[in-house]
């Protein structure tokens, strides 16, 4: 079987560590094996990535731009042989990976490309003296991914850093290894010196290994929020940078006046794209009282639609859970959800022929009367939508912000006074008016609350890869200060 390798100095190297199993989610198969990083390897890609930094760092930004913008090509020219291989790891359908997974990290490799030649500081006229920032890396950036979202997520992380003139050692998820590797091939085909993007592979004791290293400055990591405070408490002792991608239990509010095609289009992307394991889903469906019927019927019309399927299946829309464990969990909160709510649609299991070994769960609706309901209030990350009713604009506004999460929000409303309104209410990092979902790497995204700290994409992301220096330049003398 094949082995999954560590990826240090440009190089394929095996993981001296634990070994363990890939599996294909689809069908449970046994696809690799994966070698994980023990402490000395780990040691090895410090000494590589401090000897990448010294090269990457001092070279001109645009040649460092150059090279990431020659890396989007080649993700660009891979993405069929990469979208599968993501299909396999993930178990998401091959009809999202073809066109979202590797093309939106490709994305980001040239916004960001395009971005590197621009850092810049500023000037600062202090009366004859003066001064000026400059913009700094941090050094080795560690990025610590999780498994939804593979290779997206590896590009999200490693492409501000670079661009900024840092270098990463990024560490996959354990239950999704394998494209991770392969964006550290694609680098290096793009010229990308040694060094500067080192994969690591391994579980959370690998991640440990990565937040308490004295000679990394910044963990980036995408997760859940238990595992966001563990990083930031970790990270705590060397002070490190942190940046938190953390979980969500978003609202999306649907007023009497929206356009409900348009409502029904953005409820099914935030609630069943990729089974659901989307963190900004938005899983609390408020719609008005005065509409929830029509509203409904044309969701469960529509979400009838939807095939349950083998992922490599051009038709399928919704492909396997990532495991049985989380299976488990999703399954525990359909049976808690139908002690609780109205199940509307779904809640089963689905067998899949030629899949028998995968977990496929149906696109499941309940109906909800009460925001106490333990699927109402807790992160779910699978294709289970809670749909509840309200009367006013201020009490939708105060339900959808009591959580503790706040990673993302919708309204649908042609009022356009009261979109905004509501929105500019709404506590998340990432509102949507009249769509939902839609993620392009020019915005910021982040989280509020216990969602994360930080943000990625955009501009913002450079504040959180880089360092201001500021210098004073005395173009007076100072004289003696004691005099
Ligand atoms: P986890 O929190 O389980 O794991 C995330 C990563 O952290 C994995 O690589 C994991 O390693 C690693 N890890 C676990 N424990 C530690 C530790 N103590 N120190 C350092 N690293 C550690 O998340 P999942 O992979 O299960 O992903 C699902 C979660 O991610 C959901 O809550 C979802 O909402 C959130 N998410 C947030 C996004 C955002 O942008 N805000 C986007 C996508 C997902 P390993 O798994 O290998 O053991």
């Amino acid at each position: 079987m094949q082995k999954i390798p560590l990826f240090i100095d440009n190089q394929p190297v095996l993981g001296r560590g634990k070994h363990f199993d890939n599996f294909n989610p689809a069908t449970g198969e046994k696809t690799h094996e994966v070698t994980s990083a023990s402490q000395d390897d780990f040691e090895k890609a410090i000494a590589s990535a401090k000897r990448g930094f010294q090269v990457w760092s001092a070279m001109s930004p645009t040649e460092r731009g150059r090279i990431l913008h020659r890396a989007s090509q080649i993700l660009r020219e891979k993405n069929d042989e990469l979208a599968i291989l993501e299909c396999q790891d993930t178990g998401k359908p091959i009809r999202e990976t073809l066109a979202v997974d590797v093309i939106s990290g490709a994305d980001c490799l040239e916004y960001y490309a395009g971005l590197a030649p621009s850092l810049h500081g500023q000037h600062h006229e202090l009366g004859g003296d003066f001064a000026y920032t400059k913009r700094e890396p941090l050094g080795i950036c560690a990025g610590i991914g999780a498994w939804n979202y593979p290779i997206q997520i590896a590009c999200w992380k490693a492409a501000p850093a670079l661009a900024c003139g840092n270098v990463m050692l990024f560490k996959p998820a354990e239950l999704t290894p394998l494209t991770a590797f392969k964006l550290a091939e694609v680098f290096r085909e793009a010229g990308m010196p040694d060094g500067v993007f080192n994969v690591i592979q391994g579980d959370a004791e690998v991640g440990k290994m990565m937040t308490s290293h004295p000679e990394i400055a910044k963990v980036s990591i995408t997760g859940e929020v238990g595992t966001g405070k563990k990083v930031m408490t970790a990270s705590a002792d060397t002070l490190k940078h942190v940046t938190l991608e953390l979980g969500g239990k978003s609202p999306i509010v649907i007023f009497e006046d929206a356009d409900l095609e348009e409502a029904v289009n953005g409820v099914m992307l935030g609630n069943f794209y990729t089974q659901g394991e989307i963190c900004s889903n938005g899983t609390r469906v408020f719609v008005h009282q005065a509409i929830r019927d029509r509203f409904l019927e044309k969701l469960l019309n529509r979400t009838k639609e939807l095939i349950v399927g083998d992922p490599t299946d051009p038709e399928t829309h919704i492909g396997a859970l990532i495991n049985q464990t989380h299976f488990e969990k999703v399954m525990y909160y359909i049976s808690e959800g139908k002690k609780e709510a109205e199940l509307v649609l779904g809640g089963n299991q689905k067998k899949i022929s030629g899949c028998e070994g995968g977990y496929f769960v149906e696109p499941t609706i309940f109906s909800c009367d009460s925001d106490e309901m333990k699927i109402v209030r807790e992160e779910i990350f699978g294709p289970v939508l809670s749909l509840l009713t309200f009367d006013s604009e201020e009490e939708v506004i105060r339900r959808a912000n009591d959580t503790p999460f706040g990673l993302a929000a919708g309204v649908y409303t042609q009022n356009i006074r009261r979109a905004h309104r509501v929105v500019g209410k709404l506590q998340a990092g990432m509102c949507w008016i009249n769509t939902y979902n839609i993620n392009p790497v020019e915005i910021p995204f982040g989280g509020y609350k216990q969602s994360g700290i930080g943000r990625e994409n955009g501009l913002a992301a450079i504040e959180h890869y880089s360092q201001l220096k500021t210098v004073y330049v005395a173009m007076n003398d100072l004289g003696n200060p004691f005099e």
